[in-house]
């Protein structure tokens, strides 16, 4: 908004990301005397929980991610650009877009959120498949998918099963989500829809470096996430190291031994780091960045040295009760916006005052109705788990209470591995193309 008579201007505050983080401080602004611009580089809030259920074609794209406009359409003061932010201008107090243009802010707040990481094997990105942004889990399903048909055509018994072997590397939640997902995918094709294969001779194996799987929960909690993997048929092997990845399968260190998997499709679960955009804050701004790319932040959640800017959720390094970094899940992020944007509404730059972190527990979940969680101290597991997991979402998912009542219907009874959820996008890529026949003379 331009200067009154007077020259007196609103507050103008910039918020880097859409996601969990971003979008809540979007809304905290809603009604507060500032103009928000919020830039995201996609048109999209992604509910990141439900992509193991779009990879697994079990939801649509539109029940996974929410357009940013949409979701803010009754912001008057909101103003939203799809764009990517490739530099912060510290000094002039301005963000820089990907076609130069630079907006003017007088509070930043970034929560440009993490991206897969390959721990330094970047060429592995082209063999494997990640699951952080919808581009991803879209790629993904089409490529389970495609995997039977592959099978089906292969005429080799080893190539059928190496198309027949799904392998995921990192035992974490998202790990476990997708590969109890795959289990059931597995168990639940038809097999009469095939000539050449029993699509119940897929292989899910999931292998996680660590000696135990979803290390965040409690022993007894990750020994039975570890059994009901099992139930659904996944293999899972702690210990187990992923040293190679390529076309063809992944090669494992295990017990001081290396072991090849031959395999066509290996799912990445096992690391983030921090969006890019956080090295470029950090050199403009002073500030450090952890050996994941966070930015650390003070206990107020602004850089060393610059109230104006904050940052928030996936993007940061921050520890938390017990001196353990707090964890990165969305529940953080939205806690930390709402610390930074009431400091705003009373006419701050930022915070002040120490974010203090409201433990609500995590959950995972494997399969069909069973799940894990552990909330303030008390473990729950199984169905009850399962139901607890359900009323989280129900409460975070976003738009209205009929919007989320529809989209946990459609999710619970989602019929995954069934024939209407199995839509390739494209053809198939890795068929041999013969060389088109020469015109026969006449
Ligand atoms: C598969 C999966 C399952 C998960 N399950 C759970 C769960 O059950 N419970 C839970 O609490 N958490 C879960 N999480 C974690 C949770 O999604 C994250 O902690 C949360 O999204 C972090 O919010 P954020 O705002 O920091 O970042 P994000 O939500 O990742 O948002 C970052 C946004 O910034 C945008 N962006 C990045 N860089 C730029 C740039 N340079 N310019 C413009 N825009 C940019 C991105 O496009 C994105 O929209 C899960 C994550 C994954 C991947």
């Amino acid at each position: 908004m331009p200067p009154d008579a007077d020259g007196n201007r609103r507050r103008r505050v910039v918020i880097v990301g859409g996601g969990f983080g971003g979008l809540a401080a979007a809304h905290k602004l809603r009604h507060a005397d500032v103009d928000v611009t919020l830039v995201d580089r996609t048109n999209h809030h992604l509910f990141q929980p439900l992509l193991y259920q779009l990879a697994a074609g079990g939801i649509s794209t539109t029940e996974c991610a929410e357009p940013i406009r949409f979701a803010l359409r009754k912001s008057r003061h909101t103003k939203v650009v799809m764009a990517e932010v490739t530099d912060v201008d510290a000094e002039r107090r301005q963000v820089v877009l990907d076609r130069g243009e630079r907006l003017d802010y007088d509070s930043l707040i970034v929560a440009c959120g993490a991206q897969t990481s390959y721990f330094g094997h970047d060429e592995w990105r082209d063999v494997s498949y990640g699951l952080k942004t919808l581009a991803e889990a879209e790629a993904l399903r089409s490529r389970i998918y495609a995997a039977f048909e592959e099978a089906e055509r292969a005429k080799d018994p080893a190539a059928r099963e190496e198309w027949l072997t799904l392998v995921v590397v990192g035992g974490g939640a998202t790990g476990v989500e997708v590969s109890g997902v795959l289990g059931i995918i597995a168990a639940h094709r038809d097999k009469r829809t095939f000539s050449g294969i029993d699509p119940r001779n897929t292989r899910v194996i999931l292998l996680d470096a660590g000696d135990r799987v979803v290390p965040a929960f409690s022993e007894k909690l990750s020994g039975k996430v570890a059994k009901y993997l099992g139930e659904l048929g996944v293999s899972v092997r702690e210990g187990a190291r992923a040293t190679d990845i390529d076309e063809h399968g992944v090669t494992v260190e295990i017990d001081g031994k290396t072991e090849r998997i031959p395999c066509r499709t290996v799912i990445w679960a096992a690391g983030v780091r921090a969006a890019g955009l956080t090295e470029r804050l950090a050199k403009a701004a002073g500030a450090n960045t952890d050996r994941a790319g966070r930015l650390e932040v003070n206990p107020d959640l602004t850089l060393p040295g610059h109230p104006e800017i904050s940052a928030i959720g996936d993007a940061t390094s921050l520890k938390g009760p017990g001196d353990r970094p707090l964890p990165g899940l969305a529940t953080v992020a939205i806690q930390q916006a709402h610390h930074v944007t009431k400091a705003i509404r009373a006419g701050q730059p930022g915070a002040t005052t120490p974010f203090k972190y409201f433990d609500k527990g995590a959950l995972a979940v494997v399969g069909r109705g069973k799940a894990v969680c552990e909330i303030r101290g008390r473990e729950l597991s199984g169905r009850i788990a399962f139901f607890t997991y359900l009323g989280v979402h129900l409460y975070y998912l976003g738009g209205g209470l009929g919007r989320r009542l529809e989209l946990l219907t459609d999710w619970v009874t989602a019929r995954i591995g069934h024939l209407e959820n199995q839509v390739i996008e494209g053809e198939l890529e890795t068929v041999e193309r013969v060389p088109e026949a020469a015109e026969p003379a006449r």
